[in-house]
């Protein structure tokens, strides 16, 4: 065997562009355009230089306290971890690597194919339908399955199902571990929450980057029974007991708290999508309902390819993937509603053409 054949070829998850200029409209990531609660920067200036010399709390409990009050759960049903995606790298490590296939949607978050080729994991992207719904069914009686993942709402595409549609799943499944990854839910989707009691098989996953504003803290979470939560952690104190570090458990703990602040940037989204929406349909875009913070379009005559550079020769970045069945199609975030009106403005050029 040559270096060469020791060295794992691997090809990685591609996230969306950050680039460092403040002129651009950055619709391409999902990011809040609001800034955090005031509560954060409270929180963050409290913080001593001396709290530094020590590791961080290996548990966050500060952190978990403050997720088990706003939602109600036991702080045992809670695991927490560097963004959203970690925590779903080590629950896709704690329940799909003991042989089967891991069942997702064809069109959905572009992370789950990666971290299934990077642990051995089989998997199948099962067919969305022609209006890029997932089928239950597909989901059911499949004997050689070791699990199933979506996210609901749906990414990119933004459609939500309701809570029936993930009992069904559930209920189908119950000697298979189901994660809900809901990183859109609070922008108009049903959370899966309630079934918690009710099935020890579901794991919901949340994130603070897109309706908490906080993308550049990295903190993500989950809910499920103790023994779900009991596996992520072992695999978490396998691989580094010092995940989240002080300075986004203490901020991040003091924003969470704000309900009011979070309920107010929510809702400003929703009405800014709504408006989004309205402009885009007029302009002579087509795309399914969103309930997230994106729209999920493509033209009716113009390839989303040279709307996207278009776009971008503008200062404004949306997300496309070259990927079959939605290469014409752009995700784009919604933004303040100047950025929405800027965006809405480019489009009517560029559409006019
Ligand atoms: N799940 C979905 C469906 C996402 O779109 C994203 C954002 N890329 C994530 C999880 C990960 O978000 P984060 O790691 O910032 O929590």
């Amino acid at each position: 065997m040559t270096l060469q054949d020791r060295i794992r070829k691997i090809a990685p998850y591609v996230p969306g562009e950050q680039p460092q200029d403040r002129d651009i409209i950055k619709l391409n990531t999902n990011e809040c355009p609001y800034p955090p609660s005031p509560r954060f920067a409270e929180a963050y200036s409290s913080l001593s230089p001396a709290d530094f010399r020590r590791y961080p709390d290996t548990e966050a409990h500060e952190l978990v306290q403050a997720i088990s009050d706003i939602y109600g759960i036991p702080v045992e049903q809670i695991f927490v971890g560097v963004g959203s995606d970690e925590v779903l790298a080590f629950a896709f490590q704690a329940f799909f690597t003991g042989g089967g296939r891991l069942l997702f949607p064809d069109i959905t978050y572009s992370f789950y194919p990666v971290w299934a080729e990077l642990y051995h994991i089989p998997f199948t992207a099962v067919p969305t339908d022609q209006d890029f719904r997932i089928r239950a069914e597909d989901y059911l009686g499949v004997d050689d399955a070791c699990g199933v993942i979506f996210p609901n709402p749906n990414a990119p595409t933004g459609i939500a199902e309701p809570r029936s549609f993930v009992e069904r799943i559930l209920a189908g499944n119950p000697d298979k571990v189901v994660i809900v990854d809901e990183a859109y839910v609070d922008f108009g989707g049903e959370t899966a929450l309630p079934l918690l009691e009710k099935y020890e098989n579901l794991m919901v996953i949340r994130t603070c980057s897109k309706s908490r504003a906080m993308a550049g803290l990295r903190i993500g979470y989950a809910f499920g029974s103790r023994q779900l939560i009991d596996a992520v952690k072992a695999i978490k104190f396998s691989f580094n007991s010092y995940t989240l570090n002080h300075a986004s458990i203490i901020p991040g703990a003091a924003a969470i708290r704000d309900t009011v602040y979070f309920d107010e940037i929510c809702s400003r989204i929703i009405k800014t999508r709504e408006r989004m929406a309205q402009g885009l349909k007029k302009l002579g875009f087509v795309f399914p309902p969103s309930s997230a913070n994106f729209i999920f379009a493509k033209h009716e005559r113009i390839p989303g390819r040279e709307i996207q550079e278009k776009l971008r020769e503008k200062k404004i970045y949306v997300r496309r993937w070259d990927a079959p069945r939605i290469s014409d199609y752009m995700r784009i975030t919604v933004g303040t509603d100047e950025e929405t009106d800027r965006l809405l403005e480019e489009l009517g050029r560029i559409t006019a053409c």
